[in-house]
């Protein structure tokens, strides 16, 4: 494996090669759920290329970029073993240099659910993620189903662009309880982390009301609601493929999200049917 700091760099080694090329793009304290995005990435290309960048543009004024957890030496360990050719770990000042041009988010998607509550977020997100295309020139490109918005986003980026680039959506990974393998569960403590288990169990509560039949979403939310009651709730939703908010069900076509802070931990995850 081979590691670049230098986006040229990268650029340089990658141009010439045979065979298809995938980018996987993380922000490290990497976890299964990555090794997972990594391993399928592996079996389906001769090349690929994982990124680790906390990307300072997508966090907002008083979120944890600062603290946010970075372990270069056990990410670097991780992409070994699971197979990566090429490492890419830039810096801040290399990505953004004298940025003048950036991407916004569209309007229909971005500003609902995460985009509403965390404004600017998705424009930092779309702003990396084209930077990285852009310099890696993937066939395909994988990410997380847990980040739903985030990936309906980066498709309708790649529409709206005319960018050949596939799209691989992984399952979301979680642990053996059913709590989402996060970079920021290490902020857990013990107890905190059996809290963040209503979350878990309220999108497995839904899932079972919907197989009995039930299709209305107010009822639906109102019973998740209830379990995670102890949690300080900032959006239960059911919505379309196109992030609008349905008042039933639509199989296929339905995906049920929410965000919740445990302790000061803030939490997303979603169920997709
Ligand atoms: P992050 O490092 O949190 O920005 O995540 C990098 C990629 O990994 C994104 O595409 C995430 O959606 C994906 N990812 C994060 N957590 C999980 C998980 N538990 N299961 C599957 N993919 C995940």
């Amino acid at each position: 494996m081979t590691v670049f700091r230098d986006p040229i760099a990268l650029q340089e080694a990658l141009k010439g090669l045979q065979g298809s090329i995938a980018l996987v793009p993380t922000m490290g304290a990497l976890h299964l759920g990555h090794r997972t995005l990594m391993e399928q990435a592996r079996q389906d290309n001769d090349i690929v290329v994982v990124s680790i960048f906390v990307n300072p543009t997508q966090f907002l004024e008083g979120e944890d970029l600062e603290n946010y957890p970075r372990k270069e030496e056990a990410d670097r360990r991780i992409c070994e073993l699971s197979g990566v050719d090429y490492l890419f770990y830039p810096d801040a000042t290399v990505m953004y240099g004298h940025d003048e041009v950036h991407i916004c988010a569209p309007d229909i998607r971005a500003y609902v659910l995460e985009g509403l509550l965390r404004p600017g977020h998705f424009d930092g997100v779309l702003t990396v993620v084209l930077k990285l295309f852009h310099i890696v020139m993937p066939d395909r490109a994988y990410f997380g189903k847990k980040d739903a918005q985030q990936l309906a986003l980066i498709e309708q980026m790649l529409r709206n662009f005319f960018l050949q680039i596939s799209i691989v959506a992984v399952d979301t990974v979680r642990e053996n309880d059913g709590l989402a393998l996060s970079s920021r569960n290490v902020y857990l403590s013990d107890a905190q982390r059996q809290e963040a288990l209503k979350i878990s169990s309220a999108l497995n509560h839904a899932g079972k009301m919907i197989a009995q039949g039930v299709r209305n979403t107010e009822e639906i939310i109102q019973q998740m609601q209830q379990i995670m009651a102890p949690l300080e709730v900032e959006y239960i939703a059911c919505v379309n493929r196109a992030f609008q908010y349905l008042e039933h069900i639509e199989m296929g076509n339905s995906i049920i999200l929410v965000a919740a802070r445990v302790g000061t931990t803030r939490l997303i995850d979603n169920v997709q049917l």
